[in-house]
């Protein structure tokens, strides 16, 4: 991009001046500068920053010192960035105004050449503090959507989930009247007593686990990324789920591959998706009562084109065609309880992660859904 010299003499000064007052933001040249020292700005400098053109010209601020602490760097490294590739910018950060509420703005801009030599930059800020807000709004909504959802899930697990703590806690109670039982003075066990303190120990804390699952998937939380190995996750998901599915007398199979290249995400979703298949999976073989001697099966597997792939396959009643078209869209359901939003919130969130969920008819019947999610950048297995 070859640079320019821009001068407003080349304009009539009148009609520059109406032109750049009626622009929703500021036109500027600055210089290429830590404290973009400012040449010129246009008047809507005032209702954007507190402080009128004039005043940010002579530097008192610059708009440098207006650029909020924490954004200061990455403006400074996105804009030499650009100018090194003698290329255009276009950057969002957030401005400390005159009476210090914090906006958000947008900035494109490009190099040109000083009138008096050396290298100026012109060009455009904008005010976005109201799509940002907007923004957040609906993510906000989106979470809360995401955990309402996750509720849900949980709700309709709740049978499984209390045998799943019942059966600690039984253990437990037997352990603790065996050990009453060794502490007897007149035929003390203590070789006993230890191994069954030991047991009770070792149920304990696997009820812990099952409320600590339970706890992570309820509580309200904002995103939270890391590197995530799909066959523990799988293996997460099933200590929650396999007491709901076998209280249908269904039992859950894992098939998980060896090597599986991990995944960049956020775990806690990502177990959201799969519990949500599952539960699905369950539903559609209730519906049909085909259970006993048919399991679900969870599978783990690298993609040929990379990346990994997850698979609930179950020998339920398969997608029914009337809801077929419209499986991933909110409020598509086919039971008389149903909200039909699992599907709509566990796409969105694989989407989200790089992915993508479908879905096939499996021809021995029941349906296969498919998660496939890419692999962690510069990430090997
Ligand atoms: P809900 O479970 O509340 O209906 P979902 O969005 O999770 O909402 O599912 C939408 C619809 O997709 C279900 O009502 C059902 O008809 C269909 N469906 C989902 N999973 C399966 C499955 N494994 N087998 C057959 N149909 C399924």
């Amino acid at each position: 991009m070859g640079r320019t010299v821009l001068s407003s003499q080349r304009y009539p000064v009148r009609d520059l001046k109406t032109l750049l007052a009626n622009l929703p933001g500021i036109a500027y040249r600055c210089h290429n500068d830590r404290d973009w020292p400012m040449e010129f700005v246009s008047e809507g400098a005032e209702a954007l920053s507190g402080y009128p053109a004039a005043t940010i010209v002579q530097g008192t601020p610059h708009w440098g010192a207006l650029i909020h602490p924490d954004d200061r760097e990455n403006v400074w490294a996105q804009v030499q960035d650009a100018l090194t590739h003698d290329a255009r910018f276009e950057i969002e950060y957030r401005i400390v105004t005159r009476d210090r509420s914090t906006k958000w703005v947008w900035e494109r801009g490009c190099a040109v050449d000083c009138d008096r030599g050396g290298l100026c930059i012109e060009g455009f800020i904008a005010d976005i503090t109201a799509q940002k807000d907007a923004q957040d709004a609906l993510r906000a909504q989106h979470e809360q959507l995401t955990r309402v959802s996750r509720l849900s899930t949980l709700g309709e697990m709740t049978a499984g989930i209390a045998h799943e703590i019942n059966q600690p806690l039984t253990a437990i109670s037997t352990y603790a009247q065996s050990s009453l039982r060794f502490l007897d003075p007149e035929n003390p066990k203590p070789d006993r007593l230890r191994v069954a303190l030991e047991k009770l120990s070792g149920e304990a804390r696997r009820a812990g686990a099952v409320v600590k699952r339970i706890r992570d998937l309820a509580r309200d939380r904002s995103r939270d990324v890391e590197r995530i190995d799909c066959n523990q996750l799988i293996q997460d998901v099933e200590a929650l789920a396999s007491s709901d599915a076998r209280a249908h007398g269904i039992r859950l199979n894992l098939e998980l591959a060896a090597n599986v290249v991990p995944v960049w995400g956020d775990p806690i979703e990502l177990q959201q998706v799969v519990l949500n298949l599952i539960r699905n999976a369950i539903d559609a073989m209730e519906a049909i009562k085909l259970r006993d001697g048919h399991d679900i099966i969870l599978r783990t597997s690298n993609r040929k084109e990379g990346g990994v792939s997850l698979e609930v396959m179950d020998h339920g009643e398969g997608v029914q065609p009337d809801v077929a078209d419209d499986l991933f869209h909110p409020f598509a359901t086919t039971k008389s309880d149903g909200l039909g939003l699992g599907l709509s919130i566990s796409r969105s969130i694989v989407t989200a992660h790089g992915g993508q969920l479908g879905y096939l008819n499996n021809p021995s019947g029941g349906a296969t859904f498919v998660l496939t999610l890419p692999q962690a950048p510069g990430e090997t297995s």
